[in-house]
């Protein structure tokens, strides 16, 4: 099974680097690209995700987006509860949660975000954190994914171990059988083919690298070597 790539610019990127994803990947390839929302193409032969979601269906929410507005334009994915979501937009647990549910109510794809600090990597808290997030975040059911990515390694050139990455997917695939697995967190040219190689990580989100489209080449043939 050829794993996935998922990019997420942030708000970084522009209409000529949408145009170069156009260019490089199609629908057939396993690759999601979750631009900044004004970017979003209806038309686009590529898989879309949304960067966030609000969980109402409509009414008075100045500058939110519903779900019912991501089918519109053929989304099919959206990131939820990204730690950046958490840091700077103060989205808890329960919002992550909600986020999810309308989510897969309006057959998207939510990639719920998980994550420890780097305070709480280092008191050996990792797997607590994760649990608690597990259990307040997910929807009771749905084909949602889940990307691990450690809060302490988005942006910074660092990243867990193998061993570490192995033993947080193995924990979480005992828990959720079925579900897609991502690893996200400074992945790179240099570091994916030996993420990818990680049993139980379906896939991979980048953030830094996915804005140079040489580089997230690089990383989608790392997936697709791995297939
Ligand atoms: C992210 O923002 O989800 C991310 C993984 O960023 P980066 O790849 O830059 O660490």
């Amino acid at each position: 099974m050829q794993k996935y790539v998922v990019a997420n610019w942030k708000m970084n990127g522009s209409r000529n680097l949408f145009d170069q994803y156009l260019n490089n990947f199609n629908e057939a390839d396993n690759i999601i690209v979750c631009p900044p929302f004004i970017y979003l193409n209806t038309s686009a032969k590529i898989h879309l995700g949304a960067q966030n979601i609000f969980h109402e269906p409509k009414g008075a929410f100045t500058g939110e987006l519903s779900t019912q507005m991501l089918n519109d334009v053929g989304v099919k994915y959206c990131l939820v509860g990204h730690s950046e979501r958490r840091q700077h937009f103060a989205e808890t647990n329960n919002m992550v949660r909600l986020k999810a549910q309308a989510c897969l109510d309006a057959s998207i794809t939510p990639i719920i975000c998980i994550g420890e600090t780097l305070a709480e990597h280092e008191a050996n808290l990792t797997n607590s954190v994760l649990q608690k997030q597990l259990d307040e975040c997910l929807p009771s059911n749905g084909a949602f994914w889940l990307a691990y990515e450690p809060i302490w390694a988005i942006g910074t050139g660092k990243t867990p171990t193998i061993d570490e990455i192995h033993s947080v997917h193995l924990m979480v695939r005992e828990k959720l059988p079925q579900t897609k697995l991502l690893y996200g967190g400074s992945v790179d040219p240099t570091n994916a083919k030996s993420i990818f190689a990680v049993t139980n990580v379906d896939g991979v989100l980048v953030g830094g690298a996915s804005l140079d489209i040489q580089k997230i080449k690089v990383i989608y043939d790392a997936a697709r070597a791995n297939a």
